[in-house]
């Protein structure tokens, strides 16, 4: 039940779901990176990881017991948005729909190195944003 490094978006669901503590995450924010493990000795092999898997990232043999994933901070408060790399996963799902968040529109232009004013925001200050430009 070890990670697939390639598929590993560190979305964190699979922490969350582990009835056994077998999966643990941590977000070391001085050096914005997630990293997340995996303690073989905990895990009772009830495969609930690897069903609520979002990107098929959980192997029965193989993989490493170790992920580390560049965090994304929020521009205006600093809060954690999640990973890159769970950004992106997000952006190919929605397709040209990821347009309409200016969170995922700033990740990609920032991935092609198009300069934007979108920023990366998360649900609170996205709310106070809405806000602004309703009371225009
Ligand atoms: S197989 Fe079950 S016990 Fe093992 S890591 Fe996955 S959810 Fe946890
Ligand atoms: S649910 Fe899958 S993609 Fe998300 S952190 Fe766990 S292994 Fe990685």
């Amino acid at each position: 039940m070890k990670f697939n490094e390639k598929n590993c978006v560190g979305c964190g669901v699979c922490v969350r779901m582990c009835p056994f503590n077998a999966r643990e995450m941590f977000d070391d924010l001085e050096n914005g990176i997630r990293k997340l493990k995996f303690y073989p000795e905990r895990c009772r092999r009830c495969g609930l990881c690897k069903e609520v898997c979002i990107n098929s990232a959980i192997n029965e043999e193989g993989g490493v017991d170790e992920i580390k994933k560049e965090l994304v901070f929020c521009d205006k408060c600093g809060a954690v948005l999640t990973t890159r790399a769970h950004l992106f996963y997000i952006i190919n799902r929605l397709k040209e729909k990821y347009y309409a968040n200016q969170t995922l529109r700033r990740i990609s232009a920032e991935n092609m190195g198009i300069e934007t004013r979108d920023l990366k925001l998360c649900p609170l200050c996205l709310m106070e944003e809405y806000k602004k430009v309703r009371a225009i």
